[in-house]
């Protein structure tokens, strides 16, 4: 997913007046994306006096946050209304049902779907919703996915990969545009499997193409994580040719052992995957790569573990994002021999190091350089690549700057804007 590639436990609160909804997301970016439309649904039909929490499933952490959530919810607020979506109550609504507090659950796939939401409508209307910043927004171009991955509790929740028709992008990407985004990353459960299942067949690097083709004020694209596997030829023409497709490529790698890759059922092996990065890169140089990583997946060795860690400065892998390995009802994995907790703990620890080492020495290289910023806020920033900036003066939100490089601090370089875009 997406970031399910990345699956953080994200909590985002989109934060409204106290008399309106207010929504709770855990989880990927898709989900953020999702609690983005749903919010809209909820200032159309004048939801107000419900908490709806869009749940995740990836990880058991993720699953415990959400626990603590509802009871600390309920705790505070024994009248609390909580509406349930997402994996996690997809995956187990018997469970949160019961929970005191939780009056509804809406499944994942209809999650999307107004006519839901109308049972929670109240005849008021709402009109004064602070407005968020806008900076960057989310577009999900699918849903669901195909592949088997031994780990994954997502395939399970959404189910089979289903691309949104390209009119339907574009009309999205002219309306966060219209709402002030400036950058718009295109998301989904897993974005490069895009048009798989279209007839004809697409790929990712039409959807791309179509994009910029026919919205031409789209200045700012960004794609969230790719399976390794599909990033083929066509895929590359792109990223090199395509100068608003913004040149920082995150994949979902896992592992960089073999064996472990194949219990995974990940369709890639280390060799494909450092030879696919340093092809990109001799396109296009100014690539930057994320990529999210298993720690302690059952039967990893410590020999394995650090072919993983190898494979970080081998396929010149950046922005990390590091899980510990957690098994998830109903997947493969859970069945696997695990590898002992502290084992486990301290090989996470260890490799988080490592990728800060790794960040640090990629921020440093850009010292001294003038680099494109967008900015979050009046200090925060990222470059095109999605390096960390943080601003010595103020900046404008959602402003382009070209910025100059001064220093680093552990995981941000700092400088000041030299002019504005
Ligand atoms: S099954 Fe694999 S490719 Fe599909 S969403 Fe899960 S991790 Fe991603």
């Amino acid at each position: 997913m997406n970031y399910l590639h990345s699956p953080r436990i994200l909590i985002f609160c989109l934060p409204m007046n106290s008399s309106n909804m207010n929504i709770i997301t855990f989880g990927c970016r898709l989900n953020a994306c999702e609690s983005d439309l749903i919010k809209d649904f909820a200032l159309e039909l004048g939801i107000i006096d419900f908490i709806l929490i869009n749940t995740c499933a990836v990880t058991a952490e993720a699953e415990r946050k959400l626990l603590q959530t509802i009871r600390k919810l309920y705790n505070e607020d024994p009248n609390v209304k909580i509406i349930l979506t997402g994996c996690a109550s997809e995956l187990n609504p018997t469970r949160y049902i019961k929970m005191n507090g939780v009056v509804g659950i809406i499944s994942n796939k209809t999650k999307l779907s107004r006519s839901e939401y109308l049972k929670y409508a109240s005849s008021k209307s709402i009109s004064d919703i602070p407005d968020p910043k806008k900076v960057r927004g989310f577009l999900q171009i699918q849903n669901g996915c195909d592949q088997k991955c031994t780990y994954c509790v997502v395939r399970l929740t959404r189910g089979s990969n289903i691309s949104f028709p390209e009119d339907e992008i574009v009309a999205q990407a002219q309306s966060l545009l219209k709402k002030g985004y400036k950058e718009i990353v295109l998301t989904g459960v897993n974005i490069s499997s895009y048009g798989h299942d279209m007839n004809p067949k697409r790929n990712l690097a039409f959807i791309v193409r179509h994009l910029l083709k026919n919205v031409p004020s789209l200045t700012r694209l960004r794609l969230s994580s790719l399976d390794p596997a599909d990033i083929d030829n066509d895929l590359m023409e792109v990223i090199k040719s395509e100068e608003r497709l913004l040149p920082h490529i995150h994949e979902s790698i896992q592992s960089g052992d073999n064996i472990i890759l194949k219990r995974m059922m990940r369709r890639h092996n280390r060799e494909q995957l450092i030879e696919i990065n340093e092809k990109i890169l001799s396109l296009r140089p100014d690539v930057v790569f994320g990529a999210d990583i298993i720690v302690g997946f059952p039967t990893e060795t410590d020999e394995m573990f650090l072919n993983t860690q190898k494979l970080l400065t081998e396929a010149k892998l950046s922005l990390l994002h590091i899980f510990q390995f957690s098994p998830r009802p109903r997947t493969p994995a859970s069945l696997m021999p695990p590898i002992e907790k502290k084992v486990l703990q301290n090989r996470a620890k260890e490799l988080k190091k490592f990728a800060h080492e790794i960040l640090f020495k990629k921020l440093s290289e850009q010292v001294g350089k003038n680099v494109i910023v967008l900015a979050e806020d009046h200090v925060n920033a990222k470059t095109n690549s999605f390096l960390r900036v943080k601003s010595l003066e103020k900046l404008e939100t959602g402003r382009e700057y070209l910025f100059y490089c001064e220093s680093v601090d552990k995981n941000a370089i700092i400088g000041r804007p030299v002019e504005k875009k």
